[in-house]
């Protein structure tokens, strides 16, 4: 054994990938609705993104951050400019965006608490983790850090006080089971980070990048965050991470308060622009809610589902039967990919660029399972 045992793997071995389909070492075809864990929103190897890939790498892979690079800026400005219009802090993954978010809040109102919602997940690093109230995943690694405060999301409202740096929310939860906040929920929360001076961060990790619908996922919530960490389908396929902020708390951060040896290279922002370019697009989007509605449709019909929730193409189904089984006689018997966010959860995370014959033939697949 050459690797340490933290992942339970399929024994399925990929060799190439091209849009929705992935290829075994033995020449089978996959259909993938998964994505990675909702990597590659743009499908395998989109064209567009393995060009900007290769140009870039041809010409420059690394200065470190003593130094700008062109599409390290241009992203920058892009993803500004497109949402909350402050500045932007490069990381390499969403854990390492949540840290930022949570060190800037700290900074901000030292020694504040964050505030956090039950069945949140923002991560596997220390202050993440810490933020991230799932027994499981915490209790083996005690002492966590301190200062994090777990609630149901109905009730963060109230818990907010002149001692909270920030909630941070998930605005629609995902590794927890895709479970929607309603959107008066993260009103009372906005108004309340307002009244007593908290940031509202949201980690749209999972949910940004068009998974939902709209680029991010609090476009179409009518709430708008402070902050905001994106990473996950950002480049692609790539290690990237940011931390969007408003102009409030761009200057926050001094030189010398946080940094990334990796954060920001050239070849992953060029890789985020080509990706940008194909899913930041009003006639993508409105696929997404659509094919996102006509998959829940499906999912009802199946013998075996009895609910289903979700946003766009994030979508999960309750089922009364053992969701890892099926999701590894889905893989075995019908070659298609998807996950268990849980004992009885399945979770749907498509290419955003597949058409309606994509959800039903992953329809078909799932009514096999029968
Ligand atoms: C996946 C995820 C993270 C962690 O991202 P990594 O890149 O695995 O560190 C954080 N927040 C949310 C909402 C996620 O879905």
């Amino acid at each position: 054994m050459t690797l340490v045992g933290n992942y339970a793997r399929f024994d399925v071995e990929f060799v190439r990938g091209d849009g929705a389909t992935l290829y075994s070492s033995s020449g089978e075809a996959y259909l993938d609705f998964l994505c990675g864990l909702g990597v590659t929103n743009v499908g395998h190897c989109h064209p567009a993104v393995v060009a900007a890939i290769a140009s870039q790498a041809s010409s420059l892979l690394h200065v470190s951050n003593l130094f700008e690079n062109e599409p390290m800026v241009a992203l920058a400005g892009r993803l500004s400019s497109r949402t909350l219009g402050g500045g932007v802090l490069f990381a390499n993954s969403g854990a390492e965006a949540v840290e930022a978010a949570l060190k800037l809040a700290r900074k901000r109102r030292r020694g504040g608490n964050v505030l956090v919602a039950l069945r949140g997940f923002h991560g596997r690093t220390y202050g993440a983790l810490s933020a991230t109230p799932q027994e499981a995943k915490q209790a083996p690694f005690a002492p966590l850090v301190p200062g994090f405060i777990a609630f149901a999301a109905e009730e963060i409202a109230g818990a907010v006080d002149g001692d909270t740096a920030a909630v941070l929310i998930e605005p629609l939860q995902g590794e927890g089971g895709v479970h929607p906040i309603d959107p008066s929920v993260l009103r009372a929360i906005r108004a309340a980070c307002d009244e007593r001076g908290a940031l509202l961060i949201f980690d749209e990790v999972q949910t940004g990048m068009g998974r939902t619908g709209t680029l991010f996922a609090y476009e179409q919530l009518g709430v708008v965050p402070d902050a905001m960490t994106v990473a996950k389908g950002l480049a692609g396929g790539l290690p990237i991470g940011a931390l969007i902020c408003s102009p409030a708390v761009t200057d926050v951060f001094e030189p010398g308060d946080h940094g990334s040896t990796f954060a920001g290279g050239p070849v992953q922002c060029a890789a985020a622009l080509a990706v940008l370019d194909v899913v930041d697009d009003p006639d993508l989007l409105v696929r997404v809610r659509d094919l996102g509605e006509r998959l829940r449709e499906g999912l009802r019909e199946l013998p075996y589902v009895q609910s289903v929730r979700g946003l766009g193409l994030m979508v999960a189904a309750e089922v009364s039967v053992d969701a890892p089984a099926l999701v590894r006689r889905a893989l075995l018997e019908q070659r298609l990919i998807i996950n268990a966010t849980g004992p009885t959860t399945l979770r749907f995370l498509p290419p955003l660029i597949i058409d309606r014959s994509h959800v039903d033939d992953a329809l078909t697949r799932l009514s096999r399972l029968a």
